[in-house]
C-alpha cells in the first residue's frame, strides 16, 4: 500500500504509556517484558464491514470498539490489559476515515493504559483484527468451566440496549426520541469491564462476556461447568427503553453486544461482591446455577417461560 508506512507512523506510532513495551511499532516484531508469576492472556477478534457493523459506521467508534470487544474478552478472564496489534484491511487509504478511527482506538486504549505495539496493514475489503494481551496471577484467571451448583446468577450493567439500539438503527424497532442517543452509545462504544474483571478475581466461581447475547454466553459457560441454569426473568436487568420495547426480558436474553459481564458467586460470598460495589458496575443477581444441565426460564411467580433463545450466530444457517 502506498505511503503505508508514513500512515502507520502518523496514526498508529505512539508514545508507549508503559515501560513493559521494550519496543513498540517499527520494527519486525514487538519486544514485550511480561512480569514473573502471571499468566499471559491473549485474545483476537476481527470486525468486517457489513457483518459486525453497519457499512455507514462512524470510523472513530469502529476503531473504539474494534479495541472495546477485546479489552471485553480480557476482562471476563480477570485480565490486566496491556499490549494490543492491529490488523487493518482497507479498501483505500483515505486518510480522514484512518484519522477518525486511530482517535476512537487510541481514546479507549489510552483510558486503560494499554500499549499498540505492532500490526499489519494492507488493501483489500474493511476489516479490523485486534489482538489483545494482558496477565493475570497464576491461578486467578475467571473461567468458563468453575459454575457449581448453589452458585448465584449475576450480570453486569444493563441487558439489551445494544440490541434495541441496533434495530433501531435498522428501523425494526422505534423508541422515545429521548432514548435513541444512549441507546446508541451503547451500541457503538461499549463499556469494557475491565474494573470489574479484576474486582471478581479470586470471588467469583466463572466469567464469560455476553457479546453473542446472554442466552448464548450463558449456554457456553454452563456446558464448560457441566451445569444449568434458572433464570428469573423479571430481575433481568433493563434500562428504562429495553423495558418498554421487551417487557417479558426476550431481548435482554438473546439482543448481542452488550459486553457485560455474566458471573456466578459461590454461596456465602454476596458480603464480599457487597463491599466491591465502589469498584463495579451496578450488578443484579438473575438466577441460580443448578445441577441439571440447560437453561430454565421463570416468570415473577416462578412458573416457566419459554421463548426462543436464538443468539446471533453468524453460522446458523450453514
Ligand atoms: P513487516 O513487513 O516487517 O511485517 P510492516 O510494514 O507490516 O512490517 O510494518 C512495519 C511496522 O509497523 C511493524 O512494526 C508493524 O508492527 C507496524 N504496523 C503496521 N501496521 C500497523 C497497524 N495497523 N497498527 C500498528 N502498527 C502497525
Ligand atoms: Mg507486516
Amino acid at each position: 500500500m502506498s505511503g503505508e508506512f508514513e500512515l502507520i507512523n502518523r496514526h498508529f506510532r505512539r508514545r508507549s504509556p508503559r515501560d513493559d513495551v521494550v519496543l513498540g511499532v517499527g520494527d519486525d516484531a514487538a519486544l514485550l517484558r511480561p512480569p514473573a508469576g502471571q499468566v499471559l492472556a491473549a485474545t483476537v477478534d476481527t470486525l468486517i464491514a457489513g457483518v459486525h457493523f453497519p457499512e455507514q459506521t462512524d470510523p472513530a467508534d469502529i476503531g473504539y470498539k474494534a479495541l472495546a470487544v477485546n479489552l471485553s474478552d480480557l476482562a471476563a478472564m480477570g485480565a490486566e490489559p496491556t499490549w494490543v496489534t492491529l490488523a487493518l484491511s482497507l479498501p483505500h487509504a483515505d486518510e480522514h476515515w484512518l484519522h477518525a478511527f486511530a482517535e476512537g482506538f487510541h481514546a479507549l486504549a489510552a483510558r486503560h493504559r494499554v500499549a499498540l505495539v505492532g500490526g499489519d496493514t494492507t488493501r483489500g475489503p474493511l476489516s479490523i483484527t485486534v489482538q489483545a494481551l494482558g496477565w493475570v496471577p497464576e491461578g486467578q484467571a475467571l473461567r468458563r468451566d468453575g459454575a457449581r451448583p448453589g452458585d448465584d446468577l449475576y450480570v453486569t450493567g444493563t441487558l439489551g440496549d445494544a440490541g434495541l439500539g441496533l434495530a433501531v438503527l435498522q428501523g425494526r424497532a422505534q423508541v422515545a426520541a429521548q432514548y435513541r442517543a444512549a441507546l446508541l452509545e451503547r451500541l457503538n462504544r461499549p463499556e469494557p469491564r475491565v474494573e470489574a474483571g479484576l474486582a471478581l478475581r479470586r470471588l467469583a466461581s466463572a466469567a464469560i462476556d455476553i457479546s453473542d447475547g446472554l442466552a448464548a454466553d450463558l449456554g457456553h459457560l454452563l456446558a464448560a461447568s457441566g451445569v444449568g441454569a434458572l433464570v428469573e426473568l423479571p430481575s433481568l436487568p433493563r434500562g428504562d427503553a429495553v423495558l418498554v420495547a421487551d417487557p417479558h426480558g426476550q431481548l435482554a436474553m438473546t439482543a448481542g453486544d452488550d459486553y457485560e459481564l455474566a458471573f456466578t458467586l459461590p454461596p456465602g460470598r454476596e458480603g464480599e461482591l457487597a463491599a466491591l460495589a465502589g469498584r463495579l458496575p451496578p450488578v443484579t443477581r438473575i438466577g441460580r446455577i443448578e445441577a441439571s444441565p440447560g437453561l430454565r426460564l421463570v416468570d415473577a411467580v416462578g412458573d416457566p417461560v419459554a421463548f426462543s433463545l436464538q443468539g446471533y450466530d453468524h453460522f446458523r444457517e450453514f
